[in-house]
């Protein structure tokens, strides 16, 4: 059998958060980025409507929520906030991550708090020196008695300055490579935490930053899973938030096609509406056309991780070509639109900066083709 509907339930969860989007968020959605404030009150919000706490379990405040749904939220929240898309998948990365490996102590403090938007949270893992690379990473875990001490330099970390939480990857075996790395759940207002922001080109208020840990003590609990099975446990996460960016992205273009079919409807030149020209309508069949295909190939990667099914290569697929295919459209958009649409008046220009930072974080499209071509080609093969 083969279904590509989605339950009542997904599709009443789709058209609440879809009336939200478009009524709540997307006429502010310009103003946090030209005031550089984060909305804290709409993460809060997020979490009323259940949006935070889809990949938290009942028992911990949330609703236990599938992935496909999850990815419903964040192709929805893309269309009015890119920027709180951001909510969707680090609060679904992140839930997953330690409802699957943390101690049950961390899962009391941590998932209601995530849930109901009250905490934000980040993951850690890029440093100055590895970012593709990153089993490349410097920082340490030293274990002292039933404390590990962590020291060193985390960089281009999304939530740094506005996250109150952060999973971070640190080394716990010098000698062993990718085998060496643990997770630790770091809470920001421990004593050797230090956290400076960047000026970045997009995602502004989301607040991209560095992380400098100095002597900064954790309990032996707050490591997440088993000592040096970082990478092989936790990373796993990164297939559901690589799945959740590709329809960020698309809701996001898909909504800047939707507003551009009516602005060329509208708008006329030469005695005629803009959209009767191919000219004009053959690139936004284009984009469209990439974007369905992004979007299905997401909710497909999404189901298989449902069903407990392999979803790397499909999620790494949609991470490299999600978040071009939508800057591509979000640019030929603000070209159908003319010149008021190069103004910040208009959302294009900056969903445009938005989404090309997702061409970056969470791994490149050259990260995301390793992961491809060692399934497709074999292991045996990596350049690494
Ligand atoms: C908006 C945004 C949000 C981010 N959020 C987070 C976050 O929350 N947490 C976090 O830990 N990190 C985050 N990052 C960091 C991000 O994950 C890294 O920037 C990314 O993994 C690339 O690492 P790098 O910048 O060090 O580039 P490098 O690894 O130095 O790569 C530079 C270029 O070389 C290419 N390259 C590298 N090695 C190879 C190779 N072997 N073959 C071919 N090409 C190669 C890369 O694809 C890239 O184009 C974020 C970055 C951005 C822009």
């Amino acid at each position: 059998m083969l279904d590509f509907s989605f339950s009542e339930e997904q599709q009443a969860f789709r058209e609440m958060l879809r009336e939200f989007s478009l009524k709540e968020l997307l006429p502010n959605y310009t103003k946090w980025d030209s005031e550089g404030e984060f909305p804290r009150h709409l993460w809060k919000r997020l979490g009323e409507l259940g949006v935070n706490g889809l990949r938290v379990p009942e028992k911990y405040g949330g609703s236990g929520a599938d992935c496909v749904t999850t990815g419903i939220a964040a192709e929805e929240v893309g269309r009015g906030d890119f920027n709180l898309t951001y909510a969707v998948m680090l609060n679904g990365l992140i839930s997953d991550i330690i409802n699957n490996h943390a101690a049950d102590s961390l899962k009391q403090k941590w998932l209601p708090q995530i849930a109901s938007g009250d905490k934000v949270v980040g993951i850690a893992l890029t440093e100055p020196a590895a970012g593709t690379d990153a089993a490349g990473i410097r920082s340490t875990a030293v274990r002292k008695g039933d404390r590990y001490i962590l020291n060193g330099e985390k960089s281009g970390i999304s939530a740094a300055t506005i996250g109150d939480m952060f999973i971070v990857f640190a080394k716990t075996d010098q000698q062993s490579g990718s085998r060496g790395v643990s997770a630790f759940i770091v809470p920001r207002d421990l004593p050797g935490m230090e956290c400076k922001g960047y000026e970045d080109m997009g995602n502004v208020l989301i607040g991209r930053g560095s992380i400098y840990m100095s002597d900064v003590e954790v309990p032996e609990e707050n490591l997440i899973g088993l000592e040096n099975q970082g990478f092989s446990q936790v990373m796993n996460g990164f297939d559901l938030s690589r799945l959740l960016i590709g329809l960020q992205c698309a809701g996001a273009a898909f909504q800047s096609l939707d507003e551009t079919i009516e602005h060329v409807k509208t708008r006329h030149s030469f005695g005629k509406p803009l959209a009767k020209y191919q000219g004009v309508s053959f690139p936004i069949v284009h984009h469209y056309t990439h974007l369905e295909l992004i979007k299905w190939q997401a909710y497909r990667g999404l189901w298989l991780r449902d069903q407990g099914k392999k979803h790397s290569k499909e999620a790494a697929s949609v991470k490299w070509l999600g978040p071009k295919y939508s800057q591509e459209a979000i640019h030929e958009c603000l070209l159908l639109n003319g010149h008021y649409a190069y103004t910040k008046e208009m959302p294009l220009e900056q969903r445009l900066r938005d989404v090309i930072g997702l061409e970056i974080g969470d791994g490149t499209a050259q990260a995301n083709k390793f992961v491809i071509a060692k399934e497709l080609i074999g292991k045996e093969y990596k350049p690494y």
